[in-house]
């Protein structure tokens, strides 16, 4: 992976920790670039990843999301991780307010996951616009 590590990388990953569904890829993947100065975002999907990782739906696995992320925190030298839950959900079909309380229980869980330390994790909702709110 030449040119991913160290000053001067050409090009920056991010990671999206987030839903399987289409509607929310791009948004999430235009507000990082723009928001973070990256080129490339990996995309880590499971069906309401928010509450995978939040522990209140088992629809996901999230040792497989915690293992995915890693692989583009060390391969691709990711620092920065957006794990989003969003508006219209059928993965998690639960109120807007209950997914803010997801999300920021699943940020807390992929912050403790080995491997993490110094990269930032942000929570992030994506509303019935289809755009992307910062929640933690
Ligand atoms: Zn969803």
């Amino acid at each position: 992976m030449a040119g991913t590590e160290g000053e001067g990388a050409p090009y920056a990953f991010g990671t999206s920790v987030a839903c399987m569904d289409g509607r929310i890829q791009e948004p999430i993947r235009i507000w990082m670039a723009e928001r973070f100065g990256l080129t490339y975002v990996d995309v880590v999907t499971q069906p309401g990843m928010d509450g995978v990782l939040a522990g209140s739906t088992d629809l996901g696995d999230p040792e497989l999301a915690r293992r995915m992320t890693g692989i583009s925190v060390r391969a691709h030298g990711s620092r920065t991780v957006v794990v989003s839950g969003h508006h219209d959900c059928a993965g998690n079909p639960v109120s807007r307010e209950r997914h803010i309380e997801d999300i920021k229980r699943a940020v807390d869980a992929a912050k403790s996951w080995e491997g993490m330390d110094g990269i930032q994790v942000i929570g992030v909702w994506v509303n019935e616009d289809w755009q992307v709110e910062p929640v933690t």
